[in-house]
């Protein structure tokens, strides 16, 4: 029987019992062996029966005068009395009329369960019993509990994976011998056996650190060999022009942070080395990452280089386009730039490739799509990609296939990644964070509202708008649903600009609009020709209307921590004080996460503290990436990760070939395509 046979071939498992294990993702051996428990509940200490007290207990005894009976209608007991040298105690089981014909006399079991009070009689309640001469999976040890479906109960799994035990054993390495002894890891076979049914606490804690050390290893192996590869690739060198940098920071309106200034200059170093560039820089939403990027984009273009930036809306491109013009004119460069969006004319398209293909353009902000179509570029020099995560290796191939040689790579995002993190995921990214703000900037003030406070906060809000400031309300839906009970943008637009805000100006987008209209709508809330734009998320990433000072959140419960932290981002950009309402919804209470946002406004505090509450496996912003699915490491345990990213930097460095590690080197190489900020 091997490991990835379906799991029908176990004895026992047939179409019924399959099919609830579906449920629970388990079709094959392997996917019910690496199916690790949620948690883990101690039966591992046996006691003489006269030493036991009210709780979980174990003991190791004989059973007799064991009777069952029905109390009432629909409640069956069964009873029986163990014994020890000890003493003897009651065992009471419910509704499990088998129990009572089916211990065998003389027989030692051991016995574990809820030693309770009932009816003021003390009794085990709802043993689990196993003969000691067996091996224990229910009794006597650690017990794991697993994720439960209907009708499948832990006991069930237990007894499923108790039969996988030979299997288990039989596992294969995956790990360099070298690093398993060298780290003291338990052998693999040894860890997934402790993971199910580990032989004491610590014996379950040397497992976990194998299994998510392994898991961090692959990731952080993969990635250092993606840029293993990079290195070796040619660049274009752009040269660091000192003199051009301080011109353009001369013609600035305000002072760079220090946090920027870094940045910048990280950049221009990687930019002037002949190997490509493949820098990510995170900072939070309103850090000022687009001067950051113009900088770059700015020493290319004077040294003749082509510049794209992408941005993952055509929304987000348009004012890309805008910021940066602003940016570029006073050193005249103005005219080298042009917007590449679906939306344009045909015309405007021709025009804009032609002036791409003869070099006249030299920097060009559009969305994704609409550069890979028939764009023609004669020295592309630079890569600059907003809020995408879906540019790795395949695309970065693409364009060099295109190019004749790879262009440097910068890459821009509010996802505030905890530094650890970033390193292990993004291996073969340099990383730099932008963690301050600029100066003056006030603390955006955030709080939750219950619905029956509404009238009350659109009278303090329209005092706001009264001063001419805007606001955002964004909604879970587009259209009210028969499924979620839950506001919509069309059904909240209709109360407010009928209701409490029909003196105000008010406008609707959300994603189902034409791109015609929802620029119209965006460039009247942008000019101030509406005071509250009704949303949905399409406002998420990167809008700039600095006149917006309120942001309200409708069924706030419904978002995810970092959408809400991103949403909030789009108000109090200027030195005006901003606000963020959220509002939860009819029956909603708010959670953890929820009372989190609205005590801290720092986005990588908030990132640690959602890698926290979700646990092993759970990656901030990125939970649509399924591959990237850790059943064992804990992202925060920052030892574990420095020591498998220190052992995967030592395995390439001491040329240890991956082609030796069959296994190893079949993961590694699905990762490489995967960590790539895919
Ligand atoms: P994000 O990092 O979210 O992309 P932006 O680049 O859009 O942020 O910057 C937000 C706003 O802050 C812009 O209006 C920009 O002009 C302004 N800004 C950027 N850097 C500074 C700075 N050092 N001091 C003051 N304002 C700045
Ligand atoms: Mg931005």
């Amino acid at each position: 029987m091997e490991n990835n046979y379906p799991i029908t071939d176990l004895k026992g498992v047939g179409a019924e019992l399959s099919k609830k294990l579906v449920f629970l993702n388990i079709r094959t051996i392997s996917d019910l062996i690496l199916n690790y428990p949620k948690r883990y509940e101690d039966y591992s200490f046996v006691q003489p029966i006269n030493k036991i007290s009210p709780g979980l207990v174990t003991i190791k005894a004989v059973i007799k005068q064991s009777s069952g009976r029905y109390v009432s209608r629909g409640l069956h007991i069964t009873e029986a009395v163990a014994s020890d040298d000890s003493g003897s105690v009651r065992l009471i089981w419910f509704n499990q009329p088998y129990r009572s014909n089916s211990f065998i006399n003389q027989e030692e079991y051991y016995i574990s369960g809820d030693f309770q009070l009932r009816r003021q009689r003390l009794s085990i309640q709802n043993p689990s019993i196993e003969p000691v001469s067996s091996f224990p999976i229910n009794t006597a040890r650690i017990i794991p509990k697993y994720k439960e479906t209907k009708g499948l109960r832990s006991h069930h799994i237990r007894k499923l994976i108790g039969q996988t035990i030979p299997l288990i054993r039989k596992t294969q390495e995956t790990l360099p011998d070298w690093l398993v002894s060298s780290l003291k890891l338990l052998d693999r076979n040894r860890a997934i056996e402790m993971m199910h049914f580990p032989s004491d606490a610590s014996k379950l804690i040397e497992a976990k650190r194998r299994l998510g050390f392994e898991e961090i290893f692959e990731l952080a192996l993969a990635a250092l060999l993606n840029k293993k590869e990079l290195i070796g690739e040619h660049a274009l060198n752009i040269a660091f022009d000192e003199k051009l940098a301080k011109q353009f920071v001369s013609h600035l309106p305000f002072k760079l942070t220090d946090a920027q200034r870094k940045t910048v200059w990280q950049i221009y170093m990687d930019m002037a080395k002949d190997y490509p560039m493949n820098r990510l820089v995170e900072g939070d939403v309103g850090s000022g990452k687009t001067v950051v990027a113009t900088m770059a984009a700015v020493m290319a273009i004077k040294q003749d280089f082509q510049v794209v930036l992408m941005a993952p809306t055509e929304l987000l491109a348009r004012q890309h386009a805008q910021s940066v013009e602003k940016l570029l004119s006073p050193l005249g460069l103005a005219g080298s730039l042009t917007l590449l969006v679906g939306s344009l004319t045909s015309k405007q398209k021709d025009l804009a490739y032609k002036n791409i293909k003869n070099g006249k353009v030299k920097f060009i902000v559009g969305t994704q799509a609409v550069f890979q179509e028939k764009v023609d570029m004669k020295n592309l020099g630079l890569i600059i990609i907003d809020e995408q995560h879906r540019f790795g290796v395949e695309q970065r191939k693409r364009l060099q296939a295109k190019a004749g040689h790879m262009p440097h790579v910068l890459h821009l995002t509010a996802t505030p990644i905890p530094r650890s993190l970033a390193l292990t995921l993004y291996g073969e990214l340099d990383v730099s964070i932008i963690d301050t703000k600029p100066a003056g900037r006030k603390e955006i003030i955030t709080k939750i509202c219950s619905p029956n406070s509404k009238k009350q906060l659109y009278q303090t809000i329209d005092k706001q708008l009264e001063l001419g400031y805007q606001m955002f309300v964004v909604c879970p839906l587009i259209s009210d649903s028969d499924l979620l009970n839950a506001n919509s943008a069309e059904k909240i637009f209709e109360e407010l600009s009928t209701g409490p805000f029909k003196h105000r100006r008010v406008g609707l987008l959300h994603g189902k609009m034409k791109s015609y209209d929802k620029e119209k709508i965006m460039k009247q809330f942008v000019d101030h020709k509406l005071d509250i734009l009704v949303a949905t998320t399409v406002v998420e990433v990167g809008v700039d209307v600095p006149n917006a000072t309120i942001m309200l959140i409708e069924n706030a419960e419904r978002f995810g921590l970092a959408q809400i932290h991103q949403l909030r981002g789009r108000v109090g950009r200027n030195d005006v004080q901003g606000y963020c309402y959220l509002m939860m919804g009819d029956s909603a209470q708010p959670s953890r996460r929820i009372r989190a946002i609205e005590r801290s406004n720092n986005g990588f505090d908030l990132a640690e503290l959602d890698l926290e509450i979700r646990g092993p496996g759970a990656i901030y912003g990125t939970t649509q990436h399924g591959q990237l699915d850790l059943r064992v490491a804990r992202l925060t345990d920052i030892k574990l990760i420095t020591s498998a990213r220190n052992a995967a930097r030592i395995f390439i460095e001491q040329g240890d070939s991956l082609l030796q590690y069959k296994e190893l080197n079949r993961r590694v190489t699905a990762l490489r395509s995967v960590t790539n900020l895919n």
